[in-house]
C-alpha cells in the first residue's frame, strides 16, 4: 500500500474508493448479535447466538474501527443487535470518541432500541456522542409487547426522555409493517415531529427466516406516501444524513420525514458505507452474501499492514447494488443472515 506523508510530514492511508468511484467514508459496525428484543422482522424467536469467542474483544473493534478512520472513515455507528447490551460497550465509546477529538471522525453514533438508553445517555453525549436512531414502531403498549415480542415501550420511553433531556438529537425508526403498524404512522408522525425528532420510515427487507411471511410484513412506501399525501403536505427538501433516506418536510408538522426505500427505491448508487460484523466479518453491500474476514489479518499481527491489505479488497469486491424482491412465488430470503447480525 501507498503511504502518503500528508502536510504536518505525518504518514496517512489511501482512502477507500470502490471500482464504482465511491468514496466509503461511512463504517457500521455490529458490536453484538445479541438483543433483549425479537422483534418479528428481525430475529426469529429462539435464535441461536455466536459463541462469545468468536466475538472481537473490545479492544479488537477498537483497533478495527480504529484502521478504518485512518483509511478516511467520518462516520462510524454502532449497531447491533442491541448495541447498548454488550458489557463494557461504554469503554468502547469512550476509547473511540478520541477520533472525534482529534478530528479525524466527523460522527460517532449508534442505532438502538432504547430499552437501555436512560442509563447511558448523559454520558454518550458527555463523551460527544450528537445524535442517536431508536427504532421505534408503535405507540401502543401491547403492539409493542408483540411486534418486539419481549420489549417494554416504557422502558424506551424513559431512554428517548433520557437522551433528550441529555441534549441529544433523537431520529426515531420505524419498520413499515403491512396491518400492524400501517394505520398508526400519522400518529406516530406527528408524536415525534411534535417532541422535535425526525423520523424515517423503513421497507421491510427479506434477511434471514424470523417466523412471519415476509409477504405478510411488507408495505411499500411508496403507499404509504401516498396516503400520508392525502393527509399532509410532504415538500421535497434537499436534507441529505449520508444515508439512503430521502427526506420531505410535513408542512402541517414542520417536522422532516425520511423513507428508507430498498425495495421500492434502490439507493446504491451513492452507497458510501460498508459493515462489519462482531465476529469481524465485512459485509460490502447489506443485500449480498459476499463477505470478507477482517479477524484473521487482524489477530495474525500487531501491524495493521495484513489488516489494511484485507479492506482494500474487500473494497475492491464492493457490488454496484442490491436487488430485494418480496412476492409469493420467492420465498427465501434475499439472505440468509439476520439483520442483527450485520447490523441495520
Ligand atoms: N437493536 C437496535 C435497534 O433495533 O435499533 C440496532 C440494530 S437493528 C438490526 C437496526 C435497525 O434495523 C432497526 O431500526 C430495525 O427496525 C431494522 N431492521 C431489523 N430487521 C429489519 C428488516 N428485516 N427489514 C428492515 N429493517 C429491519
Ligand atoms: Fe433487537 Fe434491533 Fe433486531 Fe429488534 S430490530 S430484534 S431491537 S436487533
Amino acid at each position: 500500500m501507498n503511504v502518503k506523508p500528508d502536510i504536518k510530514g505525518e504518514t496517512s492511508l489511501p482512502g477507500m474508493i470502490d471500482r464504482f468511484g465511491r468514496a466509503i467514508t461511512y463504517l457500521r459496525v455490529s458490536v453484538t448479535d445479541r438483543c433483549d428484543f425479537r422483534c418479528v422482522y428481525c430475529m426469529a424467536e429462539n435464535m441461536t447466538f455466536l459463541p462469545k469467542k468468536d466475538l472481537l474483544s473490545l479492544e479488537e473493534l477498537d483497533r478495527l474501527c480504529s484502521a478504518f478512520v485512518a483509511r478516511g472513515v467520518r462516520k462510524l455507528r454502532l449497531t447491533g443487535g442491541e448495541p447498548l447490551v454488550r458489557r463494557d460497550i461504554m469503554v468502547l465509546f469512550r476509547s473511540l470518541a478520541r477520533h472525534l477529538k482529534s478530528g479525524a471522525l466527523d460522527e460517532l453514533t449508534l442505532t438502538t432500541n432504547g430499552s437501555q438508553l436512560s442509563r447511558y445517555a448523559k454520558e454518550l453525549a458527555d463523551i460527544g456522542v450528537k445524535r442517536v436512531n431508536v427504532s421505534l414502531d408503535t405507540l401502543d403498549e401491547a403492539k409493542f409487547r408483540a411486534l418486539t415480542r419481549w420489549g417494554d415501550l416504557k422502558k424506551v420511553m424513559e431512554g428517548i426522555d433520557a437522551a433528550q433531556a441529555a441534549g441529544l438529537h433523537v431520529k426515531l425508526n420505524a419498520v413499515a409493517l403491512k396491518d400492524e403498524n400501517e394505520h398508526e404512522i400519522p400518529t406516530l408522525l406527528e408524536w415525534a415531529h411534535g417532541r422535535g425528532m425526525d423520523l424515517s420510515l423503513i421497507e421491510v427487507m427479506p434477511l434471514g427466516e424470523v417466523g412471519p411471511e415476509r409477504v405478510d410484513q411488507y408495505l411499500p412506501l411508496s403507499l404509504v406516501r401516498a396516503r400520508l399525501s392525502e393527509r399532509y403536505t410532504l415538500e421535497d427538501i434537499d436534507y441529505r444524513t449520508g444515508g439512503p433516506a430521502r427526506y420531505v418536510r410535513v408542512k402541517e408538522t414542520g417536522g422532516r420525514l425520511g423513507f428508507i426505500t430498498p425495495l421500492t427505491h434502490n439507493f446504491c448508487e451513492g452507497c458510501n458505507r460498508v459493515r462489519v460484523t462482531c465476529t469481524g466479518t465485512i459485509y460490502m453491500c447489506l443485500g449480498q452474501e459476499d463477505s470478507a474476514d477482517l479477524r484473521t489479518p487482524l489477530r495474525a499481527s500487531e501491524s495493521d499492514d495484513l489488516l489494511h491489505a484485507a479492506i482494500d479488497d474487500a473494497i475492491a469486491r464492493k457490488p454496484k447494488g442490491h436487488d430485494f424482491v418480496i412476492d409469493r412465488r420467492t420465498r427465501q430470503p434475499a439472505v440468509a443472515r439476520h439483520m442483527s447480525m450485520t447490523g441495520g
